[in-house]
């Protein structure tokens, strides 16, 4: 039996990583209160793409803990994980009324499924996947930008790293 899979946007498949992930909460330097409260947005936003049967906390971590790998790895090694991971959720496309959707054969691997579905609708559109470049902060992000130059999760990684660069820079002046 094949389960249809809900089409999840591509921003909310790495809010569901950098707020259920087991590597960006250990890394980050944000202080980590659990899993995101019921009203988080995020929450929110996986109930409306999946209203029947939202996954609960610790499967969306498992799902985010699966995907994670792919943002940090190189191109040819992101390749591989995708399509391991495409053979063990047994991914398949799906023809729907009004568009192609993407369905799996294991219920169990329902999140896992719209996720590396979503990754792999990224990649094929030409997006870059990332880990945020910052020292305290494993967030991944995905870059459609036109110049593909994006290294860090957000505005506040990049003005940290900023700041920490330019006070290495005096450091490094006062001592010479
Ligand atoms: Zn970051």
């Amino acid at each position: 039996m094949r389960h249809p899979l809900p089409d999840l946007p591509a921003s909310l498949v790495t809010d569901l990583v950098n707020e259920w992930g087991t590597v960006p909460a250990r890394v980050s330097s944000r202080p980590w209160t659990g899993f995101p409260e019921p009203t988080a947005p995020w929450r929110r936003a996986l109930e409306a793409a999946w209203p029947d049967a939202a996954p609960g906390d610790a499967e969306i971590a498992r799902a985010s803990d699966a995907v994670h790998p792919v943002f940090a790895a190189g191109v040819e090694e992101r390749r591989n994980l995708l399509n391991g991971l495409v053979e063990r959720v047994d991914l398949q496309p799906l023809l729907l009324p009004s568009a192609r959707g993407w369905s799996t054969g294991r219920r169990t691997e329902m999140l896992v499924g719209a996720m590396v579905a979503t990754l792999v609708r990224a990649v094929d559109a030409g997006h870059r996947l990332g880990v945020c470049a910052a020292a305290d902060c494993a967030d991944v992000y995905l870059d459609g930008s036109p110049a593909q130059n994006r290294r860090f999760c957000s505005v506040r990684c990049q003005g940290r790293e900023r700041v920490r660069a330019h006070r290495a820079h005096r450091a490094d002046r006062r001592r010479g």
